[in-house]
This record gives structure tokens, C-alpha cells and sequence, in this order.
């Protein structure tokens, strides 16, 4: 193969035993000893393309298209996910004396949540690999985008979503496939393994976060967008963590950002997750490199969060934030909450996982452990119409009842405008 034929991406390599595979491979896990694998590029390759940042314009993530493995045009499937905003606070961040707090806005993707980002590049790259058919598990959202995106690129793919999930976000898989199963189960720890013998056993190529090599690929864009608007990197993001690969995808952007050269500096990576089950925190405590499972997965509202424990066994993450001289966050309900109304009130609808970036940006902002001079981004990954039942938790229902009549008015105007 030649190199414009290959792409950018020169091999797939193993974290654990360190052997390369053939980017174009169909494999999720490594073939020799089961390790994650990760997408490596010809430094030199994308060099040829690093103008791409300082010319920043809205558009969708395949803008950045070469700094992906390979797809051919007619494999894209892309509903226009990517180029969102970039909105600064106006109330959060200058209450506590942090000016430049900004939201990366992802609540409004084609699906609702940052989610799209990855599943347009997976999706688009097993139809590239010749894949037919696959599954994934979903703690709601993952599972609305790929049957978005694997109904529109025609892939046959299954859904075990989490019964956890609410209605809504059950029925909107449903909305766009019919393929979906809602799995019940005790112990969040087992599922990848369940997942990996039966992928083994049917031959089946593989959509989870991590044991899918490509998702987390996508969500380098954000970093990448992130740089073309601000024109610099953060000092601080702020992440909500599940599985962890929008925080790593971030992490990994800002790195190939620096190693272009395009910027010095990296931004210190915060991963959020429910106090409850806040397994990151927990290792760094114990001074741990790897992540055990922890606590509680039915005890927050953070459903899209509510992991409990890491999948393979963490080292990815936990190094990427003590790398990123950063650190994990613990939440509680009521403080995501609070955070979803203050959101609210600057005009992001945020269903609560996405909330918790904020919940913990206030948090260490009132702490102190955040400068007045720091520039901060909070991932904002999904919207909270797909959780409206949180929306009403967080803002109870309009009380006030006026009968529509001149004086109904007058007195209800004088009333909400004090006048
Ligand atoms: C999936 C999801 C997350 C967590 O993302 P990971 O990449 O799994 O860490 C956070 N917020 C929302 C709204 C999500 O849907
Ligand atoms: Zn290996």
C-alpha cells in the first residue's frame, strides 16, 4: 500500500505487550495477549496537514479527516456532527472570580450527545474494514448514536442497553433501530468480558469505548476545536468520565496538538465522576496506576456516568490525568443539580452526567485549587431533554396559575417583572 492509499494512521499497538497490527485489521482487542489497542500516526504525515488548526472554521469532525485512520468518502457516514460551540460564562465562572470559564457544547449534536463524534468515525471505519455486523452495550446515549448512525450507514448492529437507562433514551434507540435489548445485570465489572466471549464465539466486531480502537479517535476533535477557538489549549478541562474515552480521545489531541507543534503547552485533564462511584479517585488515593471497581452504580442520577468500575483495568485514564498534572472529582447528586439549574440559566439544557463537569468545576473553583487566571473548558456531553425527569428534579414545575384576561396579565407582569 502506498501512503496516500494507508493514511496517516501507521499501525494499531498493543498498551500491554507493545506489538503492532496492521491498522486496516478487523480486530477490537489485541490478537496476542487481549491488551487495548491504540491508533499511531506518521508524525511527518500529519504534518502536511497541521495548517488545519490555525485556520479555524466551524464544520463537522471529518475537517480533520486525515487525522483519523483512513475512510473513503462513500464509507462516511455523517449526520454533521462536530463544530460546537464554544459559549463563555456569564454567570458561573465570573461568581467565582474565574473569568474565563467557557462550555464546550455538546448537547447539540444530531443525537444529543458528544457521543455522535465517535460513532460517525466508527461506524464510517467498519464500513472501510468491510465489517457487516456488531454490538455494543450503552448506558443510553452510545446506544442512540450508533443506531443512528448504523441504521443510516446500513451496518447491522445490536444494542444491550443498560437497564438503568431511562424511557426516553430506551425508546430513542429504539426510534432508530430495532435492534436493541435492554440488559439487566448485577455486576458492571463482568459485562466487557460477557461481551468479548461472545463477540469470540460469533466473530463480531466490537462498538465499546476502549475495546473499539477507533471510537475515542473522534474525540480528539474537540481538543482540536477547542485550540481554533480559544487559539491556545485550556489550562483546565474539565471531563465527565464513564469509560473514559472522551477524556483519553481529548488527551490525545492536545498531545498530537503539541507534538505538531502547533502548541507548547497541554491542558491539566480533570475527569468527574458520581462520589459514588468514583473509582478514579479512589486509585489515585491509594497511589494506585490501575482502577478497581467501586461503589454503587444505581445510586446517582448520572446515569450516563454511573459506571462503577473501569473497563480492562483503568491505566489509560489514570495516567492521562497524573500525566496532565490534573486530577479526579467526586460529585453528589444534589451539587449536579444544582449545577444542571446554573447551566440552565446561562441557556445549555444539560441532562446531569454532562452537568458534573460544572458540578466539579465549582466545587474546586470554591476550593481555591482553580486560578482567577486560568482558562477553563467544561465538557458539556448531552442534552437534558433525553432526561427530563431530571430537568424537573432540578427545576420543579411552574407553580403560578394566571387566568388570560387584562388584569391577569397586569398583576402577573408586576408580580415577574417588578414593576
Ligand atoms: C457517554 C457519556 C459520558 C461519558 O463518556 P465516556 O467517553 O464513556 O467517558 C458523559 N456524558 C454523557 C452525556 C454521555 O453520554
Ligand atoms: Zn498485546
Amino acid at each position: 500500500m502506498d501512503i496516500n492509499k494507508k493514511g496517516n494512521a501507521d499501525f494499531l499497538r498493543c498498551d500491554n505487550c507493545g506489538k503492532e497490527i496492521d491498522v486496516f485489521e478487523k480486530v477490537n482487542l489485541c490478537p496476542y495477549c487481549g491488551g487495548l489497542l491504540e491508533v499511531h500516526y506518521d508524525i511527518n504525515g500529519l504534518k502536511q496537514s497541521a495548517h488545519v488548526f490555525k485556520e479555524y472554521r466551524k464544520g463537522s469532525i471529518w475537517r480533520y479527516r486525515d487525522f483519523f485512520p483512513r475512510v473513503e468518502d462513500h464509507n462516511i457516514v455523517s449526520l454533521g456532527e462536530g463544530g460546537t460551540p464554544l459559549t463563555k460564562s456569564m454567570h458561573i465562572g465570573p461568581k467565582l472570580g474565574i473569568e474565563n470559564l467557557y462550555f464546550k457544547n455538546d448537547t447539540l449534536m444530531p443525537t444529543g450527545s458528544f457521543k455522535d463524534r465517535g460513532f460517525s468515525l466508527a461506524v464510517s471505519y467498519a464500513k472501510e474494514l468491510g465489517v457487516k455486523k456488531g454490538f455494543t452495550y450503552s448506558s443510553g446515549n452510545a446506544g442512540t448514536s450508533f443506531a443512528a448512525y448504523s441504521s443510516r450507514g446500513g451496518l447491522n448492529a445490536l444494542i444491550l442497553v443498560e437497564y438503568l437507562a431511562n424511557e426516553v433514551k430506551k425508546s430513542m434507540i429504539r426510534f432508530h433501530s430495532d435492534k436493541v435489548a435492554i440488559m439487566e445485570f448485577e455486576n458492571f465489572e463482568q459485562i466487557t468480558g460477557m461481551l468479548e466471549y461472545a463477540a469470540k464465539e460469533l466473530g463480531l466486531y466490537q462498538f465499546v469505548n476502549f475495546i473499539n480502537p477507533i471510537r475515542h479517535e473522534a474525540m480528539k476533535t474537540y481538543a482540536y476545536e477547542i485550540y481554533g477557538e480559544l487559539d491556545r489549549v485550556p489550562d483546565i478541562m474539565i471531563h465527565p468520565v464513564g469509560t473514559g474515552g472522551g477524556l483519553w480521545g481529548a488527551w490525545k489531541g492536545y498531545n498530537e496538538l503539541s507534538a505538531l507543534g502547533v502548541t507548547d503547552r497541554l491542558p491539566r485533564m480533570i475527569g468527574v465522576q458520581p462520589e459514588c462511584v468514583a473509582w478514579i479517585q479512589q486509585a489515585i488515593l491509594k497511589n494506585a496506576k490501575y482502577g478497581e471497581a467501586y461503589g454503587d452504580s444505581e445510586k446517582t442520577i448520572a446515569q450516563s456516568i454511573c459506571g462503577n468500575a473501569p473497563i480492562q483495568d483503568g491505566r489509560r485514564l489514570i495516567s492521562a490525568i497524573l500525566d496532565s498534572g490534573g486530577m479526579a472529582a467526586g460529585v453528589s447528586d444534589e451539587e449536579i443539580l444544582d449545577a444542571m439549574l446554573e447551566l440552565a440559566a446561562e441557556g445549555i439544557s444539560a441532562e446531569p452526567a454532562a452537568a458534573s463537569s460544572v458540578a466539579a468545576f465549582k466545587k474546586l473553583a470554591a476550593d481555591g485549587k482553580i486560578n482567577s487566571s486560568d482558562t477553563v473548558v467544561c465538557m458539556i456531553t448531552g442534552t437534558g431533554l433525553k432526561q427530563p425527569s431530571a430537568v424537573t428534579r432540578a427545576a420543579g414545575v411552574p407553580v403560578y396559575h394566571m387566568k388570560a384576561s387584562p388584569e391577569g396579565i397586569l398583576e402577573t407582569s408586576r408580580r415577574f417583572l417588578d414593576t
